[in-house]
């Protein structure tokens, strides 16, 4: 496959080149006094990272919503924030015709909570980091695509350490266009190779209770979830979940209950919603105050489903989301 090799600094160049433009913005990653965020340039790339190895929130959290006319924005983020944002396009939560994915290829990531000390930023830091596959995140110990070969671009490092981008859209082949040099033959063999089998997760009712006991039902889940999307959520009203006058005229009429109520009917449901958009982000888990081995279930539960239909989220703009989709003959390579 023919791709450009990026030599020193020729991607902030070609996103510098990018920026120069009226109402054009970058979202990527961003230094600042030993940490790694999320950040949207304006105007220059100040501090700017191509990676982080340090895993907070899923950016495509930030993309929903985004219809706006005449803003450009290209998002460089890891694979699973590009798999997040394309299940987003085909849920018509985002205008794609605005944005230019970039995905890049990812040794893994470290939660958050879990970070001590600098967060290294360069690619060569950042593998050495990862010497050690225990230091992963459960998500990404599991993860089913690292390499950056979804979204309209793709960043891809060689055996040999040299970073090569590859276009895989028309919108990709503009931005290449911007970068110098001549495309040339990339080498076959990359640093991060083909996906990881994820094996079938299965649990009985006892251990996911026990698992969601200590849950609080703060819904920091949900709401850092990329793909759970819905602006009127159902537990947000009081037919699953009453509050005040509406809780106690259920108590009264159903007798006396355990407080928080709803706890495995929210994740039940939840699980339901998100099973066939779930890219195994971890967001959830992340954002989670009691240390509930969400990515274990959303994740698991979701890969089993879209195995069945043959599907994985976010892996193209062009595979349509198997609940969006009526298929007569369907399930007959269902293996589940
Ligand atoms: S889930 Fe995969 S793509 Fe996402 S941070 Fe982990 S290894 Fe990278
Ligand atoms: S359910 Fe969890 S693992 Fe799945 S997409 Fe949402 S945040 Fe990521
Ligand atoms: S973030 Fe954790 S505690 Fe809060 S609702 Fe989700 S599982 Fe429960």
């Amino acid at each position: 496959m023919k791709g450009k090799k990026i030599k020193d600094s020729a991607m902030e160049n070609a996103l510098g080149k990018f920026l120069e433009q009226e109402q054009y913005l970058v979202m990527g990653f961003e230094k600042d006094k030993g940490d790694v965020y999320h950040r949207i340039f304006k105007d220059n790339l100040d501090n700017y990272s191509l990676m982080n190895p340090v895993f907070a929130t899923n950016g495509a959290l930030y993309l929903r919503r985004l219809f706006a006319k005449g803003a450009q924005i290209v998002i460089v983020l890891r694979p699973c924030e590009v798999r997040a944002y394309i299940e987003l396009v085909k849920l018509t939560q985002i205008e794609r015709r605005n944005i230019v994915a970039v995905s890049i290829d990812c040794f893994g990531t470290i939660s958050s909570k879990d970070k001590n000390g600098d967060v290294p930023s360069g690619p060569d830091e950042i593998k050495s980091f990862f010497g050690d596959p225990e230091k992963g995140r459960f998500a990404c110990k599991n993860c089913r695509e690292r390499r950056g070969v979804v979204g309209d671009a793709g960043i891809r490092i060689d055996e040999s350490g040299n970073f090569w981008t590859f276009p895989y859209t028309e919108k990709g082949e503009t931005l290449l266009s911007l970068m110098e040099g001549d495309p040339e033959e990339a080498p076959q063999q990359m640093l991060i190779g083909e996906n990881q089998q994820v094996q079938a997760f299965q649990v009985d009712m006892e251990t996911f209770s026990k698992d969601f006991s200590k849950c609080i039902m703060c819904m920091n889940c949900r709401d850092m979830c990329p793909v759970c999307y819905c602006v009127d959520c159902v537990f947000n009203g009081d037919e699953y979940l009453p509050k005040g006058d509406a809780l106690f005229n259920k108590i009264f009429r159903t007798g006396s209950t355990g407080m928080p109520r709803g706890k495995e009917l929210f994740h039940l449901i939840r699980m339901f919603h998100v099973s066939q958009t779930c890219v195994g982000c971890g967001a959830c888990e992340e954002a989670c105050p009691q240390g509930i081995p969400l990515t274990k279930y959303f994740k698991g539960i979701s890969e089993r489903l879209q195995g069945m239909f043959s599907y994985m989220s976010g892996r193209s703009f062009d595979e349509s989301i198997p609940y969006l989709t009526f298929v007569e003959d369907e399930l007959k390579d269902a293996d589940d």
